[in-house]
């Protein structure tokens, strides 16, 4: 059966490229990049390499860049890492679990945190940010996209009340890295997380950037690795293809592949809506990053869409995919004002770079039929 995959917000394959620069250190490379031998030093400089390239895509020195094994971890550490009991921490509603559970763990650890409303276009409000300040804030947690809907949030403006502020500012650029260009020498951001899977490398391995001369508490203790910013040995193989993915992603932006991504996306979004009808996207108005579009179909369930669809061969999800198996609607979505039914009705369909137009020619066949038959099973769909 032909299967095609639309879900590259919950994972992305790993690029033949990216794959065949890791291949040698899952094979003859195979030192610890801390051993002084031969072995070592081959991998230490693989890992180095991958620390320049990963810099370049974010636009920040080598020694800023710290290794981890992915998002969550990123996120965690850097939440953890620059606030701790007694301060005050604030952060948006719409923010992925791996920040929200980070704030909640702080809360009951003692910390103070706010958590911002969004409007109905999923948009976090700079002012807000700066309503919500007190004279204890030590830290501002915002992502750059969001991963249900792709919604850009003005991280530059927030970066300018955190930075006036003195305050820390952490921003997920998980779901926004290799997507839309980030440029840590014109944001003004303390900490920044990037992970592997989401940007054609491998699952476990991902990133932090944490800005020169910023006091970071490790979450892991043991060896100075990372300068004493990571303790554990490196994970060569993936953050060899970590480099190599964002080596791609740099060509990929000087070759307008974003661009040619948010057309094919924008001919998926609008096709359905065309054929669809009483459907809509969730997000619509704010910036969003190229490869995704988050719509509800009213009168029908999100998961019996993606079961249905998966059985014809399309791969989409609804809600997070990181909560997969949850039945709960959204929380992106009802922090965005959604009804739980129209929540509940959403699919997310996100592209990633093996993605081309036939790709979204056999998306446009199966969804407008699938929305029509599950219609036509709804109890409450006025025929
Ligand atoms: N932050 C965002 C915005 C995400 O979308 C995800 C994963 O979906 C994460 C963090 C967690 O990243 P990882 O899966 O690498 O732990």
């Amino acid at each position: 059966m032909r299967r095609i995959y639309l879900d590259n917000n919950a994972s992305t394959p790993v690029l033949p490229e990216v794959l065949e620069a890791m291949r040698p250190y899952l094979g003859e490379h195979f030192g610890n990049a801390s051993s002084i031998h031969h072995h070592g030093q081959e991998t230490r400089a693989a890992v180095e390499r991958a620390r320049d390239s990963v810099a370049s895509l974010l636009g920040c020195g080598p020694a800023e860049i710290v290794f981890t094994s992915g998002g969550t971890e990123s996120d965690n550490l850097a939440v953890a890492g620059l606030a701790s009991a007694g301060d005050h921490v604030v952060t948006s509603s719409i923010e992925h679990h791996a920040v929200l559970h980070s704030c909640n763990h702080l809360e009951e650890a003692g910390c103070e945190i706010t958590y911002l409303p969004v409007d109905g276009r999923g948009l976090v409000d700079p002012d807000d940010v700066r309503r919500a300040l007190r004279p204890h804030t030590k830290l501002i947690s915002v992502m750059m996209a969001n991963n249900e809907t792709g919604v850009l949030q003005p991280v530059d403006e927030i970066g300018k009340i955190a930075e006036e502020a003195e305050i820390y500012f952490h921003v997920d650029a998980v779901q926004a890295a290799a997507k839309v260009p980030i440029d840590l020498k014109r944001m003004a951001c303390d900490a920044l997380s990037i992970s592997g899977h989401k940007m054609h490398a491998p699952q476990g391995v991902g990133a932090l950037y944490v800005r020169k001369g910023t006091h970071l508490q490790p979450l892991f203790y043991g060896g100075r690795h990372e300068r004493s910013r990571r303790a554990g040995t490196e994970n060569v193989p993936g953050i060899v293809a970590l480099g190599k993915a964002a080596e791609l992603a740099i060509q990929g932006f000087e070759g307008g592949d974003d661009k040619k991504m948010a057309v094919l996306r924008d001919r998926l979004e609008q096709g359905i809506l065309a054929r669809a009808g009483e459907a809509g996207v969730n997000g619509e108005g704010a910036p969003r990053v190229p490869n995704t579009t988050n719509i509800y179909f009213d009168y029908i369930e999100g998961e019996a869409m993606v079961i249905s669809l998966d059985l014809k061969g399309l791969a989409v999800s609804t809600g997070a995919a990181c909560s997969s198996g949850a039945i709960e609607p959204s929380h992106v979505l009802i922090a965005m004002g959604l009804p739980a039914g129209r929540a509940r009705s959403s699919i997310r369909f996100s592209l990633g770079k093996r993605n081309t137009a036939a790709d979204i020619d056999f998306a446009l066949a199966l969804v407008p039929e699938a929305v029509a038959r599950l219609r036509e099973l709804s109890p409450t769909h006025k025929r």
